[in-house]
């Protein structure tokens, strides 16, 4: 049933792109368009690819309204359908190269590709009951009326189709939960809205698109990176995710990786000996070596592994896709970071001191080889840390298998 109304999908969209293919005409002016437009998806994507992760890990099992509306509708607007589609298959993906990483379902993203060649192509064909010509001749109140009835059209499609995919696949999902947030639809409103802008600035002043470029990146990133780092509680002496917030992505990826039938790694690591630091360099020193420890471990992760601090000087990492080997390898490695670190600090005395030599336990666990749920799994880590700290400290321990 499900499968039915994906391939139905999937083939018109397929369908449609090779019967306009056949029949449209492609110049050299929009070849021009083309390139100015995928050359904003990519910056844009490029800039905000963090966020974008963020936004998805939190939109699990309903619609991610993703950014790129504003290109795509441009797209709509200006180009001719060949080039759209073109356009929308390097948006998706780059997208699923730089954001989703071998980490979400394929399928499920040919899906979302496949209601957006619909809904473009759908509004495309309101837009010629308007006019016939290209550029579009948008002029007076009729002009209006058509961009209005072109961005419903194409939000509507791509809304009612992925919301009754999710629908037929979560079945113990409420409506609700399918249907979204209602702000994520006003940021598609809004991109569809810059998305016309852009497309009527570039036809008219092409030399003026960097300045709108600027925009899209400006809001998108200084409204929703603030909005993000809120929900995200960072911890403030850190810069690093708090334990709340670490458990949700944990329990998401989880849930993502047994869809995948893949691997989530995780670290818990405590410092030996902390409070000497305490003792013998002051508290606020002891906070400028968390601070160099947390920076230390962001940095020998890869961008999308998370790393939270658990309290005190325990932090936790979570790797999705790895296996135990790999787990292994980088607790070492950061174990490793941790001990070349020379951090100068001021003692009680106002002096400059050099810390180093600094040692760290580590407890690792993978799912599902340790466990299959994230308490017991971190349960397991926890464990495992206990044990390294009891062998000796300086050393990683990994979970053994029940
Ligand atoms: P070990 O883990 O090797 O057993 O020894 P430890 O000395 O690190 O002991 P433990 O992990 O039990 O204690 C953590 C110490 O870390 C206690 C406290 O003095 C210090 N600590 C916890 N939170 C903070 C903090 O936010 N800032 C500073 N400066 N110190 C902290
Ligand atoms: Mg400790
Ligand atoms: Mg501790």
């Amino acid at each position: 049933m499900v499968l039915a109304y994906v391939v139905t999908v999937d083939g018109a969209a397929s369908l449609v792109t090779v019967a306009t293919a056949r029949t449209t005409p492609v110049d050299v002016l929009a070849w021009t368009w083309f390139f100015l437009l995928a050359g904003g998806a990519v910056v844009h994507l490029e800039a905000a690819q963090g966020i974008e992760r963020i936004r998805e890990l939190s939109a699990e099992g309903s619609p991610h309204a993703h950014m790129q509306s504003v290109w795509l509708f441009a797209g709509v607007l200006a180009l001719p359908a060949p080039l759209l589609v073109l356009l929308i298959a390097i948006s998706f993906g780059h997208e699923w190269l730089r954001v989703y990483k071998r980490r979400a379902v394929l399928h499920r993203k040919v899906f979302s590709a496949a209601t957006v060649v619909l809904g473009c192509v759908a509004a495309q064909q309101v837009l010629e009951l308007f006019s016939a010509t290209r550029p579009l001749d948008l002029t007076g109140p009729r002009g209006l009326i058509a961009l209005v009835l072109a961005g419903f059209v194409y939000w509507f499609v791509n809304y009612a189709m992925v919301v009754l995919a999710i629908v037929m696949t979560n079945r113990q999902n409420t409506v609700r939960t399918a249907l979204g947030h209602a702000s994520d639809q006003l940021i598609i409103a809004a991109s569809i809205g810059l998305g016309s802008g852009f497309a009527i600035i570039m036809t008219a002043r092409p030399w003026l698109t960097p300045m709108l470029l600027l925009t899209v990146l400006a809001l998108h990133m200084g409204l929703l990176l603030p909005q993000f780092r809120v929900a995200a509680r960072t911890d403030s002496k850190t810069g690093l995710v708090d334990a709340t917030f670490w458990h949700d992505v944990a329990g998401r990826e989880i849930e993502r990786a047994r869809r995948l039938v893949s691997t989530v790694g995780v670290l818990i690591l405590d410092l030996d000996h902390f409070k000497q630091i305490n003792d013998t360099y002051g508290h606020l020193a002891g906070d400028r070596v968390l601070r160099a420890v947390a920076d230390a471990l962001k940095h020998s992760v890869r961008s999308y592994d998370l790393v939270g601090r658990f309290g005190g000087e325990e932090f936790a990492v979570l790797l999705p896709g790895v296996s135990t080997d790999e787990v292994r390898a980088t607790a070492e490695r950061i174990r490793f970071e941790i001990a070349s670190l020379h951090i100068v600090v001021v003692d009680r005395l106002g002096r400059d001191q050099v810390v180093n030599g600094l040692t760290a336990s580590v407890g690792a666990a993978v799912f599902p080889d340790t466990a299959t749920e994230l308490s017991p799994l971190l349960l397991a880590a926890d464990e495992a840390l206990y044990q390294a700290k009891s062998n000796g400290r300086d050393r990683v321990a990994t979970a053994q298998l029940h």
